[in-house]
């Protein structure tokens, strides 16, 4: 029987955490001022937007990053909102802009975030920095994506040559994941197999993968009756699901089937305390870089 390493996120975001607020100390001693990040998100019940950006807010405190949580309230329409974008586009003292998302069709993620340049585009979801990906010039990468990869390398997993699946192809999560796994840059040089919902007999696609990356959003999606034997599972989806054994009555569960998987896949990053602890970590790093390029240092 396979023994399946559990690839836990914290010891790599202490890593990141660690580095970024080393920047931001020599940052700051070379006269930049504080970087600040804006965090905007719709306050719906029951969404995760509030607990994201507490998460962000305690983060970016821990490296010495402003941060300001912005709600978008309910009667903004996407008229607004783009101007609000523009307006923080232009504010000197902001240095990073996240929109939690998804966002209504009617408010136009895409369009709204098109406002910002690629410096501020911190989490790389813009068409922007998602073009200059594409064409192996990056300048801010989805951190999520960054996050998966760097527990690959972090665990010692070689990713250039591997035949790696990406399970989910949206905009924002899977499609620039598969993007730089395949790129010719240092987190890439993968083959890469992009699945998706029209995709045909998932078994047989992830048959030859050594490495299986689901950004799904289903739980129990991925069990080993599709997982190929001693596959690693790096796994991005993060639903809430109940759970009556829990006070709050719900819990959190990736895509991967973690009772099936275990003993079967060869690792498997845990939901939660895999890949979201080190996502939150990348996400301060993308705000340090969006800033150093912003702000030239003044002195050292
Ligand atoms: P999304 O926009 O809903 O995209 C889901 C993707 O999954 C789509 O591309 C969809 O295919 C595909 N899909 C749906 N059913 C499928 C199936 N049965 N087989 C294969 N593919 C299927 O979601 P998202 O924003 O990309 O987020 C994906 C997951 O990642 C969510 O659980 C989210 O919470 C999580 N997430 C986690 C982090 C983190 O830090 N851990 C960060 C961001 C997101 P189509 O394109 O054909 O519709």
């Amino acid at each position: 029987m396979v023994v399946t390493r559990p690839l836990l996120g914290a010891p790599l975001a202490a890593e990141i955490m660690a580095a970024v607020h080393e920047r931001v100390e020599a940052g700051r001693t070379a006269g930049r001022p504080t970087p600040c990040l804006v965090s905007l998100y719709r306050q719906i019940p029951g969404s995760p937007f509030v607990f994201y950006a507490r998460q962000q807010e305690k983060a970016a405190r821990q490296v010495g990053i402003e941060f300001r949580g912005e709600i978008i309230p309910p009667e903004m329409d996407r008229v607004a909102l783009a101007a609000r974008l523009r307006e923080l586009e232009r504010a000197r003292d902001v240095h990073a802009v996240l929109m939690e998302h998804p966002l209504p069709s009617e408010l136009d993620f895409d369009g709204a975030v098109a406002e910002l340049g690629v410096e501020k585009d911190t989490d790389g979801v813009g068409r922007a920095n998602l073009g200059r990906l594409a064409i192996q010039r990056p300048v801010q990468i989805p951190a999520v994506a960054l996050a998966a990869v760097k527990t690959l390398r972090h665990y010692g997993y070689e990713i250039g040559g591997s035949r790696v699946a990406v399970v989910g192809r949206s905009p924002t999560v899977g499609l620039p994941l598969a993007v730089l796994l395949a790129s010719k840059g240092e987190w890439g040089n993968a083959t890469v197999t992009l699945v998706h919902s029209r995709s045909s007999n998932l078994r047989g696609l992830l048959a030859e993968q050594s490495i299986i990356v689901p950004c799904v959003g289903k739980p129990g999606l991925l069990d080993r009756s599709v997982v190929p034997e001693g596959a690693v599972i790096i796994d991005i989806g993060l639903s809430s699901v109940p759970d009556p054994s829990r006070p709050a009555g719900h819990r959190a569960a990736g895509d991967a089937d973690m009772a099936s998987l275990e003993g079967w896949a060869s690792a498997l990053t845990p939901v939660p305390g895999g890949v979201g602890p080190v996502t939150v970590a990348q996400l301060m790093a993308n705000v340090v870089h969006g800033w150093e390029l912003l702000e030239p240092a003044k002195r050292g």
